[in-house]
């Protein structure tokens, strides 16, 4: 049975919109994606039927709202395959997961430790190692890139020593649409003893992706991404290595008992969570996972390759056209330059004619700096997407070129 994207679409009342006179085609799910009915009402419901605190309240609202919000938590770990719900703790989405792990696994790692990240990472699998990296005294190191932006996996086993304490990747490219090779990754970093952190970013809302089978460390991910609301996301760990990390925020709720002279902490995973959370935005996120669920997603993958192989055919009819991101294993991510055309004019005159893509460096600067570009246009797709799209596309920036040319 075939994706219905007709009937898909028609969940998005967004989609229907339309930018000046021209129907809104968004290909910029990368950046976020947009959000469904479903989503859309359960935040509605929320604040209209249910809005209490959490985890305090022994009244009516405040027990409804823990529920729902502990339940949410219970779809996440099964969509992930987590072992135990209590190894999903909500932060405010990946940057804030990584941020997390950074301070608090970094609290364990003394002066001399090595981290391996990518060249091919998002600024915020970055900035957060380096910050440590000079807090710590660590050194950190990247897996070099590839002509056609893979990883160089014979260097990496360059890089791993018995001092590999970390090492974190995106497991999709964000500008590149490079679908790495993480069990290879996870495995070759296991075998010598470093521990794992994989960027989900870019992958949940196209792949299955079970924490368990991989046996990472980590794993993050934000709701925006995957047809949830923005303010949420999740960091999974492995239970044992959590529980040796000391928190990094302290307040309301990560506590089993304050006094003048100590706290101590609560179990987990309330004791990464102070103050109050994004309640609705958690709840919410689970809401679009239980949505995301009834979807097969061998058939989500076989749609969303089909529309990329059919834009990068496309594409290719336009002359002084340069694809970024040729890799054998790709999302449905197209990055692309046209002569020396500049990507934030096509951009410019894309959103002219309804069409929205990200133009820019797309937070990984050490990406265009390999290729010698300022940026490139991307073209990202969901399996809400269409070809009549794309040829809407395809349309609209021949126009475009033609005018700058
Ligand atoms: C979007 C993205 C991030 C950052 O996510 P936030 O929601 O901004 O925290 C990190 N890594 C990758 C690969 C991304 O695509």
């Amino acid at each position: 049975m075939a994706l219905n994207v007709e009937n898909i679409r028609a969940e998005f009342p967004i989609l229907s919109t339309k930018v000046g006179k021209y129907p809104l085609v968004y290909f910029d799910n990368g950046a976020t994606s947009e959000k469904p009915t479903a989503v859309i009402n359960r935040v509605s419901k929320y604040y209209r039927e249910e809005n209490a605190n959490i985890h305090r309240g022994v009244h009516h609202l405040s027990q409804i709202s823990t529920t729902n919000y502990e339940n949410a938590r219970h779809s996440i770990q099964a969509f992930i395959g987590a072992k135990k719900s209590s190894e999903v703790i909500f932060t405010s989405g990946t940057t804030e997961g990584i941020n997390l792990v950074a301070q608090c696994y970094g609290e364990l790692l003394s002066k001399g430790d090595e981290i391996i990240i990518t060249e091919m990472e998002h600024h915020s699998n970055i900035v957060p190692w380096q910050m440590l990296a000079e807090r710590k005294g660590l050194d950190l190191k990247f897996i070099p890139l590839k002509e056609n932006g893979t990883l160089d996996m014979n260097a990496f086993e360059g890089l791993l020593t018995n001092k590999t304490k970390l090492v974190a990747f995106t497991h999709i490219s964000n500008s590149l649409g490079t679908i790495n090779p993480i069990e290879e990754l996870i495995e070759k970093s296991h075998h010598v003893g470093a521990k794992v952190l994989i960027d989900a970013a870019q992958s949940l809302q196209h792949c299955k992706v079970n924490v368990q089978e991989l046996d990472c460390d980590f794993l993050v991910f934000s709701g925006h991404k995957v047809f949830g609301p923005t303010g949420v996301g999740i960091l999974y760990g492995k239970e044992d290595i959590l529980n040796q990390m000391p928190p990094y925020k302290g307040g309301g709720d990560m506590i089993k008992e304050v006094s003048m002279s100590k706290t101590i902490y609560n179990d987990l995973p309330h004791k990464f969570e102070a103050g109050t959370p994004n309640i609705v935005g958690g709840i919410a996120l689970g809401t679009a996972i239980d949505w995301l669920n009834q979807f097969d997603f061998n058939e989500i993958e076989a749609y969303e390759h089909e529309l990329l192989a059919y834009a990068t055919t496309k594409i290719k009819e336009i002359d002084g056209v340069m694809i970024y991101g040729t890799a054998e294993n790709k999302s449905s991510i197209l990055s692309f330059l046209i002569d020396d055309l500049h990507p934030y004019d096509i951009g410019t005159l894309l959103n002219q004619q309804g069409i929205a893509v990200r133009t820019g460096h797309h937070c990984t600067q050490p990406v265009m700096d390999f290729f010698k570009i300022p940026g490139t246009i991307r073209a990202s797709f969901s399996f809400y997407n269409t070809k009549e799209e794309i040829d809407v596309f395809i349309t609209a920036l021949k126009k475009a070129v033609s005018m700058l040319r």
